[in-house]
């Protein structure tokens, strides 16, 4: 890794003014239309990334995505090395670092791909502002999503509200553009420009005061994280999990997903990119374009979460309907404490925890479970969930985790009507029905039957003894009962149904 010594490598012999790429969530080398940008200035080129610090810095990343973003940066600074450059990692307020950087080796130009959180956007045009005022141009590109959220309007002129329509608009742009291929070398800028370690940043769990238990196993057995790992994921994916997309993603024990999500966080692939491979893939006729259709319409829910995050800069704190502020929101410190550690007593909800806490991931259908269990089971408002998620996805974004949660809480945009209950054991039932799901995530439960699996507190009692289950001792009874938790949830809503109308 980069270390505070100047670096070895020769700098480029060219006389032009070093430009420099401001990396931040598009980790990587292809496809990235700053790098290109950068490198035809003809110039040296300084990478920088910046581990933002300060008041207006963009939400910080959580736990696991600290975890993913260490190892996305061992292996960005790797693939720049092997190109003949270097990455260049500095922390604190992104505008003290730019300029102090900019000035100090005359850069002429500073590129990078445009961001679309309304913080990071505060940040950026702040930035901006500061660095044309040293002289110093700025250059930002569409790189991240295939819309920008400012370029779909609908009929009214006004952001869209409502998924279908937005689809269609961004659909009706045309073929997105042609993925461009990472460069053959990467020259670098002046060699005398200081660098953090990676490893003092302490990224990773072990850094911190108590590193026991060593949570981040479970990740590093799911994931590979950077660029390599991306593009290997997403061949995988076309080639032996995409056919059957359709029918399989909503079953959590088939791997039918693409599990590109915490990839695409970072950066270390683009919409663009997936797009095309699928397209070729439609093309070759190797895949039902009904299975491409699907997942292209999900890609496009990213999108869809990006503009309204965009076009709603509170979005994690505020419900996108108003009269949700009338929600009567429970305390009930038991019930979180049981939810999060997958002790709820509902096996695909206790699985969905496990998984979360073990791999940083949860499985869709299996999100929208656990997400509903909390707020209409439990009561719970849906930030502190949204919260808990932030801190334990490996793709915990800012635009898609707020959004979802509101879309399941019924405050959100095109969102699940409340009155939508869902039923963890019919759930459980319909989409793990051999229940390979809950008992690789809720080994106690292995042993029962299929029929009794989703609801072990029917179970005759032979039936729990044969499979070794005591209630209550190795596996928890429910925390709520599901028809009390049901009504005490639609009393509640009568609150915001109150407001709307007025009663
Ligand atoms: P695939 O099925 O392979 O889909 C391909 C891509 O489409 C995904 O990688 C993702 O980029 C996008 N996508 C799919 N579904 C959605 C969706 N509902 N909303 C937005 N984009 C979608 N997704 C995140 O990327 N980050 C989050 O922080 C996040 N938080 C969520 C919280 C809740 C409560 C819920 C219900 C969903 C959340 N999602 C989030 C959406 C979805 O669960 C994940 O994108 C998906 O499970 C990722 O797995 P995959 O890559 O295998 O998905």
């Amino acid at each position: 890794m980069s270390s505070n010594t100047p670096s070895s490598n020769t700098p480029s012999s060219s006389k032009k003014p070093p430009a420099l790429l401001w990396f931040r969530n598009d980790l990587r080398l292809a496809d990235n239309p700053a790098l290109r940008k950068a490198l035809d200035t003809g110039g040296p080129v300084i990478a920088l990334y910046i581990l933002e610090e300060g008041l207006d810095a963009p939400r910080p990343p959580g736990g696991a995505a600290r975890w993913w973003l260490h190892h996305s940066l061992a292996a960005l600074a790797a693939a720049i090395a092997d190109k003949g450059g270097r990455l260049i990692l500095r922390r604190g307020p992104a505008r003290d670092v730019l300029t102090d950087v900019c000035v100090k080796a005359g850069v002429a130009t500073v590129f990078w791909n445009r961001r679309y959180e309304p913080t990071a956007v505060a940040v950026d045009t702040a930035i901006k502002a500061a660095l044309t005022a040293f002289g110093i141009e700025v250059s930002s590109l569409q790189a991240n999503l295939l819309a920008e959220p400012f370029a779909l309007k609908n009929k009214s002129g006004s952001p869209f509200k409502v998924y279908t329509p937005f689809a269609k608009a961004l659909r009706a742009m045309g073929p997105p553009r042609a993925p461009l291929p990472a460069p053959p070398a990467l020259p670098h800028g002046p060699g005398e420009i200081a660098s953090d370690r990676l490893e003092d940043w302490g990224l990773l769990p072990g850094h911190q005061p108590n590193p026991e238990p060593d949570w981040a196993a479970g990740l590093r057995d799911a994931w590979s994280p950077g660029e390599a790992g991306a593009i290997a994921r997403l061949s995988d994916f076309i080639d032996e999990s995409l056919r059957g997309y359709a029918e399989g993603r909503d079953f959590p024990a088939r791997s039918h997903v693409s599990g590109l999500s915490p990839h695409l966080r970072s950066g270390e692939i683009s919409p663009f990119q997936i797009w095309h491979a699928t397209a070729h893939a439609l093309e070759a006729g190797t895949v039902p374009g009904r299975d491409i259709e699907k997942f292209l319409s999900e890609l496009i829910w990213r999108e869809f979460c990006a503009s309204l995050a965009f076009h709603q800069p509170d979005i994690a704190s505020r419900p996108l309907d108003a009269a949700f502020n009338a929600m009567p929101w429970r305390r009930d410190a038991k019930g979180e404490a049981a939810w999060r550690r997958g002790q709820t007593g509902y096996p695909l909800v206790d699985a969905g925890m496990r998984q979360l806490w073990h791999e940083g991931i949860v499985h869709n259908r299996v999100r929208m479970v656990i997400a509903s269990f909390l707020i209409k089971h439990l009561g719970i408002d849906w930030r502190r969930g949204e919260e808990w998620l932030w801190d334990t996805l490996v793709d915990a974004d800012a635009a898609s985790n707020p959004a979802n949660w509101q879309w399941v809480a019924g405050c959100g945009a095109d969102a699940a009507p409340y009155v939508r209950v869902f039923n963890p054991t019919l759930q459980g039932e319909r989409f793990d029905a051999r229940g390979a799901y809950v008992r690789r995530w809720v080994p106690e439960l292995a042993d029962l039957p299929d029929t009794w699996l989703h609801k072990p507190w029917a179970a005759p009692a032979a039936v729990l003894e044969k499979a070794g289950v005591v209630l209550g001792e190795s596996y928890p009874r429910p925390i709520v009962d599901h028809d009390a938790a049901r009504r005490r949830a639609l009393d509640a809503y009568e609150h915001v149904r109150a407001e709307r109308t007025g009663a």
